[in-house]
């Protein structure tokens, strides 16, 4: 039997391949982005209280209706912009399908799609396997920010759609209310869409405000706006997610989705659905989170890494030119063999391998696994 693959060029990711070497060699694992502290107790003890009521059966293929209840009523106290639950907000599970479902629903083959690098690593995988082309225009090295001339540039009759993220995986730039200025400039009047990945909504840290989408009824016409609650709810395994549209590309985007998954898990959404009617439930976590970057920050400064700005995500990026000038890969896996700590090189979210000398440290860990891994780092000469 002869497979033609989809994507001849694509491997295991690097977030397994990673984890995979921390466990071999007994590595505090600062790599791949997932909490290793409890989650909510109380989100918890809602679920089984779901589970046990009897939520145990399909809910409707567009979600529970009473969490998109809920999570229109956040939409409004947060970004001031009406949405209706049963025709723009759709539950998914997990926000890389939400991504994958958008990408489906608006992509011909020949399609072009600007995605900004790095870049998270299931973009231009998405974007290929629909036939469409991914068209790269790297961040400025190293503030990470998109130079929207660069943008205008690019842009062709071709254009189907711009990938966004912010906060950004891997850096931890977040987009300004500048940036949404050029963006609105750059689609107005044009057919192209956007895919908006805000999977780390929350965990926006130095009182910034987020720059979601949402903000703007002009852009969400046009835009598939993702979200993850496993990410910002510290439950990675939950996979569980939503996207936000207009009804006319919600509609179909319900299409794609009902053949797909059709509904997600129920108790988690009965339980996400109270869970959520307390503001408290997402109001405090991007203070939770900075906290964990600054005291990684504070602890990082024994190293001999030098840190780039993170003002948002799980993650923050640090160069090592001062121990080493081999490549983030080798360097990647050489401190996890030889000192225990891993990180993610940062060229793996770059098509052609870009090597700045940047690694990934996730700070989504308990303040005493940052200790333990920033204790070995300190030791590199
Ligand atoms: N987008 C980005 C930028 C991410 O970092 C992640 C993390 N997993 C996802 C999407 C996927 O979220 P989920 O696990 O809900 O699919
Ligand atoms: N989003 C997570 C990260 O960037 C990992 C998700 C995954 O393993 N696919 O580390």
């Amino acid at each position: 039997m002869k497979i033609h693959s989809k994507l001849p060029n694509v491997g295991t990711t690097i977030f397994t391949v990673m984890s995979d070497l921390a466990t071999e060699y007994n590595a505090v694992n600062l790599g791949q982005g997932f909490p290793d502290y409890e989650m909510s107790g109380e989100l918890i003890a809602l679920v089984n209280e779901a589970m046990k009521k009897g939520f145990n059966q399909y809910v409707p293929m567009q979600g529970y209706l009473p969490l998109r209840e809920a999570l229109s009523e956040k939409i409004q106290s947060l970004y001031n912009t009406v949405t209706d639950p049963n025709t723009q907000i759709t539950i998914t599970p997990g926000g890389t399908y939400a991504i994958y479902t958008a990408l489906t629903t608006i992509l011909q083959p020949g399609d072009e799609v600007i995605i900004f690098e790095p870049a998270y690593d299931s973009y231009v995988p998405t974007v290929k396997i629909n036939g469409a082309v991914p068209v790269l225009i790297d961040l400025e090295f190293p503030g990470y920010k998109i130079d929207w001339n660069k943008v205008r540039q690019k842009i062709s009759p071709k254009t189907r759609a711009i990938m966004l993220n912010s906060p950004h995986n891997p850096t931890g730039s977040v987009l300004s209310a500048n940036d949404m200025h050029e963006l609105r400039s750059i689609v107005k009047d044009k057919n192209i869409f956007i895919c908006s990945d805000e999977v780390y909504e929350h965990l926006v840290f130095d009182g910034i405000p987020h720059q979601s989408i949402l903000r703007y009824p002009d852009l969400l016409e046009k835009s598939f706006v993702c979200f993850s609650f496993g990410k910002v709810f510290h439950c990675t395994g939950w996979k569980l997610g939503y996207c936000v549209s207009s009804p006319e590309l919600t509609k179909e985007f319900r299409k794609v989705h009902q053949f797909n998954c059709f509904s997600c898990n129920s108790p988690m959404q009965v339980a996400l659905a109270k869970f959520l009617s307390d503001k408290n439930s997402y109001l405090p976590l991007s203070s939770f989170m900075q906290k964990k970057r600054d005291h990684f920050i504070k602890l990082m400064k024994a190293t001999k890494f030098q840190l780039l700005n993170s003002s948002g995500s799980y993650f923050i990026c640090g160069t090592y030119h001062d121990i080493s000038d081999e490549s983030d890969k080798d360097f990647s896996i050489r401190i996890t063999k030889e000192y225990g700590v891993t990180p993610i090189p940062v060229s793996v979210f770059y098509q052609a391998g870009t090597d700045n000398k940047v690694v990934r440290f996730c700070f989504a860990k308990k303040e005493e696994t940052l200790e333990a891994a920033v204790e070995r780092l300190a030791t590199i000469s």
